[in-house]
């Protein structure tokens, strides 16, 4: 039986991505091997956001170089975000030891690809059209990412994305709908939505939505459709944009599966700075968004996304966001510190004039402030009750994720806990977990 592996770098989205190609080679007759140095197809399926996520695949040629010596005819296959914006073939001129190179909605041509270098491997060129019909292999658990859309028209000037992935394409809700009844029919209680901005979908046939369905948005409407799936406990989804927060889709936050957490990218809390991202909102109008959010579901956890140190940003406007931080009263940022990536509007447009000691500086500032809220909200949770989503047991002790998002410890031995929710009064807060015990429901 012919033999891959695959490495991920990035994003929920390249996890899917590379589901999907698992899934792909498994109906072609290949099984995944824990050792590469032996696979008769490697694929690395990349990520575009930061440098040195590129840099880690510019230095893992020289192993498949290495490994081809004993196994000559071993296929080396890099997909995902660079080659979708390696448009000149410049990234590909360093990769010797590759193959294989293609952006992932390619993936569908691998039979015959495989087919042309190792003609034993594989007899069916047999393809699906779109590679989001490609059934993903997925590891059994009770939680699943399906990827409801990909791509992005929203050119924020400092992502890769709308050229590593294309414009925004949107899979059809009966598409959706099925795939989640396969995941629900196999055990899943919890399904992650994906997408790029994923609160701007549009269906491609709206028809699918229910007649008693009342939403018109068609976000809301899928969030509603999914609502109705019986075995479906938990409904989480990411990542949103601002702008396509619609009032029906703040509505149907308050749905009765919807976890208790929304993630929210704001990239900066200065309005000069939020132009210059191309970000097409406000600070104001994001704080109306948010206030909205809060009426709609009280107590809800926040999340974001946070850039510091793109071109021009000064201290006065970093200061904004520090202040936009404490205002929402986000529970978790993911922080980055701005990188200029070779193909976007931001390197065409500014100059990357921030130093990278201030960066850091900044960076600094902004986790201290994190850490600091997580704690005071966390704390709000001691004594409290929450309901936890068991992932893990081992040396005495489970853990999992509430319905905020936040992790949770609780000591026990049970495995047979894992998959399961289970009521667990928090006894402790720490920045980045809660500690409890299990309780009867
Ligand atoms: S919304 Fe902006 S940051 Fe998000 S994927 Fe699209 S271009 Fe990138």
């Amino acid at each position: 039986m012919p033999t891959f592996s695959i490495t991920t770098y990035g994003c929920q989205m390249n996890k899917n991505d590379s589901e999907r190609m698992a899934g792909l080679l498994s109906s072609l007759g290949f099984s995944e091997t824990p050792d590469e140095s032996v696979a008769d197809l490697i694929i690395v399926n990349t990520c575009s956001v930061r440098q040195s996520a590129e840099d880690r695949v510019y230095g893992s040629q020289e192993k498949y170089l290495e490994y081809k010596k004993t196994k000559p005819d071993m296929i080396v296959a890099v997909t995902g975000c660079m080659p979708g914006r390696d448009k000149a073939r410049a990234f590909r001129q360093r990769l010797p030891g590759t193959d294989l190179y293609f952006p992932t909605p390619e993936m569908v041509h691998l039979p015959r690809w495989i087919a042309e270098l190792r003609p034993e491997l594989v007899n069916s060129d047999s393809l699906e059209a779109d590679y989001l019909k490609i059934h993903p292999m997925r590891a059994p658990s009770a939680q699943a990412f399906l990827t409801i859309q990909t791509g992005c028209n929203k050119f924020c000037t400092y992502c890769v994305v709308p050229y590593a992935r294309g414009l925004e394409r949107n899979r059809p809700a009966a598409d959706i709908l099925r795939e989640a009844r396969e995941l629900i029919a196999h055990g899943v209680i919890e399904i992650t939505l994906l997408g790029q901005t994923v609160n701007s979908y549009r269906a491609t046939d709206p028809e699918t939505f229910s007649k008693d369905n009342p939403y018109k948005d068609h976000y809301a409407a899928l969030l509603w459709e999914m609502n109705q799936l019986p075995g479906l406990e938990r409904l989480h989804w990411t990542a949103a944009h601002p702008l396509s927060m619609s009032d029906e889709v703040i509505h149907a936050l308050a749905l009765p599966k919807q976890v208790n957490y929304l993630h929210l990218p704001v990239q900066s809390g200065n309005n000069e700075v939020l132009r210059r991202m191309n970000r097409k909102y406000t600070r104001e109008q994001f704080m109306e968004v948010i206030k909205k959010v809060k009426a709609s579901r009280p107590g809800i956890a926040l999340g974001s996304d946070i850039i510091v140190g793109f071109p021009g940003e000064t201290r006065e406007q970093f200061n904004d966001t520090l202040s936009l931080y404490e205002e929402v009263g986000f529970d978790i940022s993911y922080n980055a510190q701005y990188s200029p990536r070779s193909g976007t509007l931001g390197v065409k447009l500014y100059q990357d004039d921030i130093s990278k000691d201030e960066k850091r500086d900044r960076w600094d500032e902004l986790q201290s402030l994190m850490e600091k809220l997580s704690l005071e909200k966390n704390q709000n949770f001691v004594g409290k009750k929450v309901s936890v989503l068991v992932d893990k047991c081992d040396n005495g002790y489970a853990s999992g994720q509430s319905h905020e998002m936040k992790l949770t410890r609780f000591k026990c031995d049970d495995a047979s806990l894992v998959g399961n929710i289970v009521p667990v009064e928090v006894k402790e807060a720490k920045s980045w977990v809660l500690e409890g015990e299990r309780v009867a429901s």
